[in-house]
């Protein structure tokens, strides 16, 4: 059977819940307290504390569906599963139960209430690291073979699975599920071969860190007081397998907004991947709005503010001048409002900020996009970092758009250039900070403190989306 976006949140929570996990609300997307976060990116981000033993949770286990965002995944959106906002199903073990129950919970749900047939799966753990003094888990590997993985679908990886918060702190192994979605999309994993985990086998569920060490100054790994279990599966990746889709645009979290897209690019040539894109960051930076961020040149509200760039631009060069943003963010807030209901209250608002940030930035698109074309003077040609850099401050280009423009015409960016020109002029706002003029980004570059709450694996949001993406 296949299930709706609905079922599944619903079958995710009832599972949990039925197990004896508690139900917690969300967070927003804006973290409260937490400096080093632009936006939570994973289910656990609001509850570090809990797992660092400062604050006692409501019950030792927990289960929720935590709207995420993620801006170090930017430039993969256009892919077949990576957005840069989702929906984390996410469940906890505090202090209580460990490995061999959180992967006999994972089997259970996966099997026996989403159906996946077994061989479908396979489940990554970790092989451990003499040099550390790390070893294998073991533990995880033979409880997925107890109930039920067969031994050539557990594949023993490195770092990947090996989740840690940055220098020191909470760290441990974790053990991640991934579905195969067949032969057209790459080789069978063979063990002893290479696991796939970028086209053919799609990562459906961390379906366990396991917090189990605290890494000390000095390198060494000392026991924490108390183990926990942190896992995280997005929505639209299971509603994607679930719904026997190709990508999570197909699926019915996605559909209506990436029909809208389409609808409204008319008979302009969009790619696959435009489209997509264009779906992503609008109903990635309606989200944001309607939770209260304001499109700016530089922190929090400079992440929807470029996204919508990215759409527009990226629109308007496949041929679509005239996208409506207000128009396919509303599709986007009736699709998503039910799950999240501030959407729907905060609609104006949000259309008039998206509006507005339309009205600004389309003004200035054309024109780059006509500079840009000025400067592909055939094969080979290459954009000067001066150049480049103009675009980008006088007319608020996007880098990425500059280096996306040049590849698909078969140029290049002189990028070593470029970066040097973004420094000086990153030193010269930071001595004139304050000032903000509406076309360009004021440079105001943060590098934030890896932190507890930043990561689930390797997603550290650290912001460099000025220089580098
Ligand atoms: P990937 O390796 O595919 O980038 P990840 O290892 O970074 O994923 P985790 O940090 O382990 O992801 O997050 C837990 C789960 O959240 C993943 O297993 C996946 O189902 C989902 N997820 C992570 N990143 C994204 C994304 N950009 N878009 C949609 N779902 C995501
Ligand atoms: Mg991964
Ligand atoms: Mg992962
Ligand atoms: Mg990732």
């Amino acid at each position: 059977r296949t299930f709706t976006s609905d079922e599944i949140r619903d079958t995710f929570l009832e599972f949990f819940v039925e197990k004896n996990h508690t139900r917690i609300d969300s967070a927003s997307v804006i973290p409260v307290n937490d400096p080093s976060l632009l936006f939570v990116n994973a289910g656990m981000a609001p509850l570090k504390r809990y797992f660092l033993g400062e604050v006692l949770p409501p019950a030792p286990d927990l289960c929720n569906v935590q709207p995420c965002v993620r801006t170090n995944d930017i430039t993969d959106v256009g892919d077949r599963h990576h957005l840069t906002f989702f929906e984390m199903l996410g469940s906890w073990s505090i202090d209580n139960y460990f490995k061999e129950r959180a992967v006999e919970l994972a089997f259970e749900l996966l099997t026996e209430r989403f159906g996946f047939p077994a061989d479908k799966l396979y489940v990554t753990v970790y092989q451990g690291d003499p040099a550390l003094g790390l070893p294998p888990d073991d533990v995880s590997a033979a409880a997925w073979e107890r109930v039920g993985i067969a031994r050539d679908h557990i594949v023993y990886l490195g770092e990947d699975n090996f989740w840690s918060t940055g220098d020191t702190g909470p760290c441990g192994p974790c053990t991640e599920v991934f579905y195969d979605t067949g032969a057209e999309h790459g080789e069978e994993y063979r063990p002893g071969g290479e696991f796939d985990t970028t086209s053919r086998y799609i990562e459906i569920w961390n379906a366990g860190v396991f917090m189990e060490f605290d890494k000390r100054p000095d390198g060494r790994f000392e026991r924490l007081r108390f183990p926990s279990v942190d896992t995280g599966s997005g929505l639209e990746r299971m509603a994607m397998v679930l719904q026997g889709h190709g990508s999570a645009y197909e699926t019915d979290l996605f559909a209506p907004i990436v029909r809208a897209v389409r609808e409204g690019l008319g008979g302009a040539s969009a790619s696959e991947r435009d489209v997509r894109i264009i779906s992503d960051h609008i109903r990635s930076s309606t989200f944001m709005l309607s939770e209260g961020v304001v499109p700016s040149n530089d922190g929090r509200g400079y992440i929807p503010r470029r996204l919508l760039r990215k759409a527009i631009a990226v629109a308007t060069r496949s041929g679509f001048q005239d996208i409506d943003v207000p128009e396919l963010a509303d599709v986007a807030i009736d699709r998503l409002k039910g799950a999240y209901p501030q959407l729907g209250r905060n609609r104006d608002r949000t259309l008039e900020l998206l509006g507005r940030e339309q009205r600004d930035f389309g003004r200035v698109v054309r024109r780059g996009l006509d500079q840009l074309s000025g400067l592909a003077t055939g094969p080979g040609f290459r954009i000067s970092g001066e150049e480049a850099f103009n675009l980008y401050a006088t007319q608020g280009m996007p880098v990425d758009l500059i280096r996306d423009f040049a590849a698909e015409q078969g140029g290049s960016v002189d990028e070593a250039r470029f970066t040097e020109l973004f420094s000086a002029h990153r030193e010269l706002s930071r001595g004139s900070a304050g000032k903000s003029d509406a076309g360009a980004p004021k440079g105001a570059v943060r590098t934030l403190a890896p932190a507890f709450t930043a990561a689930v694996g390797s997603a550290t949001t650290e912001f460099l989306g000025y220089e580098r993406l």
